[in-house]
């Protein structure tokens, strides 16, 4: 296999068909909709049945257990086969490049997320900017490696809270024009003139409406009624209504409203598909890792590829493959992850 190529999503996610009309419910608690300019919608437990059960549930203490039962179960009757056939395929030989990478730009978020181990109330690191020669270098570092997969130009972080991202965004289009380049924000810094700024160098941006009540904040309102008559962004922007106050995932065991969990019986396929940049450089080794305690190397000392194939990473997907418990932050981690296309590798 060429190492440089890949096809693991990518090629899915040009045609990802995210805004296909008929989609009214996925999985996880999702629920799609789509506004009259068909925009799509998702609420994501936002279902005023799921959402008394779920608090009624969480009020008598038992949200938790049952939550970490059903993933034992799944883990053990549905996921870990799977998982485990895919990484046999994913040897030290045959592992290709990833396909999707993140790049954080700025070390903060304004979010007060109570699932969220950086939420701005309970987040240790420093505002750091990352070097603008830093960003750079990872975009040379990409345009050698001719990479067509997924940038995701934010991480742990709100990215429109760094001024430089349209410049970002723009390099990464100009640099790498097949790339599929992605943004998840909460929305709070962005209005119509930021939107349009922006919009015509990504492939995708999502934004995160964080509130309990369930109201659209106003800036994000009026970029939904920005949009109202124009249907040219519907393949590109999605809004999500999501509750600040949600209990989700562990995050690499470091969300504050979760638990202990028992260690999971099951491997992980984030080390083998997607590539994690902090501000200074350190590559992190998932995106749940948001405050890089397990550090793979600095891509301001080698490059991605050396870095990806290099034995620390091996290493790392060798610890994982045999226990989660064998690195820190995963025993206590509860996500399991197919990502879409990787049934192509
Ligand atoms: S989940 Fe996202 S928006 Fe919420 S605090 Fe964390 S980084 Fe911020
Ligand atoms: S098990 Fe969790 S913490 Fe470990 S690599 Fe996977 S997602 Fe990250």
């Amino acid at each position: 296999m060429d190492k440089k190529s890949n096809n693991i999503g990518h090629n899915y996610l040009k045609n990802n068909g995210s805004n296909i009309q008929d989609l009214k419910t996925t999985k996880k608690g999702f629920y799609v909709n789509y506004d009259k300019a068909g925009y799509r919608i998702d609420y994501y437990n936002t279902n005023t049945f799921r959402r008394l059960v779920r608090k009624g549930l969480i009020k008598i203490g038992i949200f938790e257990p049952i939550k970490n039962l059903k993933k034992r179960f799944l883990v053990k009757y549905v996921w870990k086969e799977k998982v485990n056939s895919i990484v046999k395929k994913l040897t030290k030989s045959r592992l290709p490049l990833f396909d999707r990478i993140s790049i954080e730009t700025f070390s903060k978020c304004n979010g007060g997320c109570s699932f969220c181990p950086v939420n701005r109330f309970d987040d240790p690191r420093d505002d750091n900017l990352m070097d603008e020669n830093l960003f750079k270098k990872i975009i040379i570092n990409l345009y050698d490696l001719d990479y067509k997969g997924q940038i995701i130009l934010s991480l742990n972080n709100e990215p429109f809270l760094d001024k430089r991202i349209y410049n970002f965004a723009q390099l990464v289009r100009k640099y790498l024009p097949e790339a599929y380049i992605s943004i998840l924000s909460n929305g709070t810094p962005l209005n119509v003139e930021r939107f349009k700024k922006i919009i015509d160098n990504v492939d995708e941006l999502v934004i995160d409406n964080y509130n309990d009540e369930l109201k659209w904040h106003a800036n994000i309102q009026s970029i939904m009624e920005y949009l109202a008559d124009k249907e040219i962004y519907r393949d590109k922007v999605k809004f999500r209504m999501r509750l600040e106050n949600d209990v989700l995932d562990t995050r690499a065991g470091q969300a504050n409203n979760r638990g202990w969990i028992k260690t999971l019986d099951i491997s992980c396929l984030y080390p083998f598909i997607s590539i994690n940049i902090q501000v200074n450089g350190d590559i992190s080794l998932c995106c749940n890792d948001a405050l890089s305690k397990e550090v793979v190397g600095n891509v301001g000392k080698k490059s991605l590829e050396e870095i990806w194939y290099s034995e620390k990473y091996f290493d790392y997907r060798k610890k994982i493959n045999s226990s989660r418990k064998h690195v820190s932050i995963c025993e206590g981690c509860d996500t399991v992850d197919i990502p879409r296309g990787i049934a192509n590798v």
